[in-house]
């Protein structure tokens, strides 16, 4: 069984019910649909082919909804302008017209005041760099200092710049809403800035009947700043190499991500490292060395779960990018090469009974941990606690819940019954369940942890089966 857990991306490339089918035999975990490209009907009709899809090989498939967040874009530009360097290129705001063929129009007003003389704008995802040269009061003058075809729509990063937009705009309003109604697990913010935008967040989710799990894409360098208070309040955390890249110098991105999986780690938060991690796999078969070294890096790091983007979107091999992904995970992950020693602190008393089975459990070399789990959160601090030899089922009353656990590192759910008036036959049935799926066998020693409720109550403990 693979631990780390694969994300894919859905896109053109992707999005029949047949290739979802065989990206979830390749080894899909999570589905995420990037809202910067989906339309509302598209969501609707790809969520209801996900779930049909895991539904008929009866496995959890997680479903992420990327936010675009407050992203500056250019507006429409009939035909790609060709930048040279030195050349001037002015962007406009509130549709002031510019010289034809050497100005754009772009989506945020305030730009003119929060640009100064000498900041940078970096166009598709910092393709094409300018400098400021001059302000106006409705435009930005600049100098091309990389070349490359400016196109309609494409992202603009201001590297260092304090921008005023919100953290939830209006368009990412409506796609909360979306996401909440549809139930999708999970719905990742992005360029988040503090932990104040994650609340915000939260607050819309809270009256809704389905509450998908917040993840916090780590993509600004204020987010970096204000990294450990925004691990605590999210529920997850992505760290965003595409537009990290380019709002911080590309060589401090080693070092944010190391930092952010391993204070994931020990705070027992999981973490995603995520995009061009097979980027040349988008026209090409096989990965570069430096890829699969990259792949191999993050699942040393026991990240959580690894991403595709561009891959499975708009990429040529989808399905040949989740077996490389599959394959390296697996080899790295038997080599027994990873630092074991970050593992969460787990301080409540719940979290407490969790850590020592997990450490009785390594004592015995027991083949399993057997977590009961109504909302999923002992499984959680199981799989935070990163066994090295026992694998993690974590057994739910609802597939709703089952499918919340398909990013956490190691963990399997299955769906089963619960019995509240006799807890002891709900895991009796389960470990039948677990042999009959072929997942356990006879003689193997397993250490359960049941968190069942009995007499209206959770009652938690642990104990140990010969099956
Ligand atoms: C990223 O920037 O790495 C990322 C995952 O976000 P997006 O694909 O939405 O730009």
């Amino acid at each position: 069984m693979r631990r780390t857990r694969i994300i894919a991306t859905l896109g053109p490339a992707t999005d029949s019910p047949e290739m979802i089918g065989r990206l979830i035999d390749a080894g899909m975990n999570v589905a995420r649909l990037n809202m910067s490209h989906s339309t509302a009907e598209w969501v609707h009709r790809v969520i209801h082919d996900i779930r049909a899809e895991a539904r008929r090989r009866n496995v959890s498939v997680g479903i992420m909804m990327d936010t675009q967040g407050p992203s500056i874009r250019t507006g429409n530009v009939p035909n790609p302008i060709d930048l040279k360097p030195g050349e001037k290129f002015t962007f406009t705001v509130g549709g002031e017209q510019g010289e034809p063929g050497r100005s754009v129009d772009v989506n945020y007003e305030n730009i003119v005041n929060d640009l100064n003389i000498g900041d940078m704008v970096l166009v598709d995802n910092g393709e094409i760099r300018l400098r400021v040269s001059g302000k106006y009061e409705r435009k930005i003058e600049c100098e091309v200092l990389t070349p490359g075809k400016l196109g309609s729509h494409r992202h603009i990063n201001l590297p260092g710049v304090k921008i005023s937009l919100p953290a939830l705009t209006p368009k990412d309003l409506e796609d909360v809403q979306l996401g909440l109604e549809a139930g999708v697990d999970f719905i990742a913010l992005s360029f988040v800035r503090e932990a104040k935008d994650l609340r915000q967040l939260r607050y819309h989710i809270a009256s809704s009947k389905f509450k998908p799990l917040v993840i916090a894409k780590i993509e600004h360098q204020l987010a970096v700043n204000n990294l450990l208070e925004i691990i605590r309040e999210a529920d997850i955390i992505m760290v965003a190499r595409g537009d990290l890249g380019v709002e911080c110098p590309y060589e401090e991105l080693p070092i944010i991500q190391r930092r952010a999986v391993k204070q994931c780690l020990q705070v027992g938060r999981p973490v995603i490292v995520a995009t061009h991690m097979l980027e040349s796999m988008i026209g090409n078969p096989m990965p570069t060395r430096a890829e699969i070294t990259d792949v191999a890096n993050a699942v040393f790091e026991q990240a959580d779960a690894i991403m595709l983007s561009g891959e499975t979107t708009v990429g040529r091999y989808p399905l040949q990018c989740l077996e490389v992904f599959d394959k390296i995970a697996r080899r790295i992950e038997r080599s027994g090469g990873a630092n074991y020693h970050d593992r969460a602190e787990l301080t409540s008393p719940r979290q407490k009974l969790v850590k020592s089975a997990v450490v009785m459990a390594e004592d015995l070399k027991a083949a399993a941990i057997v977590v009961f789990t109504i909302r999923g959160n002992m499984a959680r601090h199981t799989a935070s606690m990163r066994p090295r030899h026992s694998r993690i089922y974590a057994v739910c009353e609802s597939r709703v819940i089952a499918d919340s656990l398909s990013l956490n590192w190691g963990v399997r759910a299955v769906v089963c019954p619960f019995n509240h008036e006799l807890p002891e036959k709900t895991i009796s049935s389960a470990l039948r369940a677990l042999v009959t799926a072929g997942l356990l066998k006879t003689g193997e020693v397993v250490v359960i942890i049941s968190s069942i409720s009995a007499e209206e109550q959770i009652v938690d403990a642990v104990q140990m089966r010969k099956i």
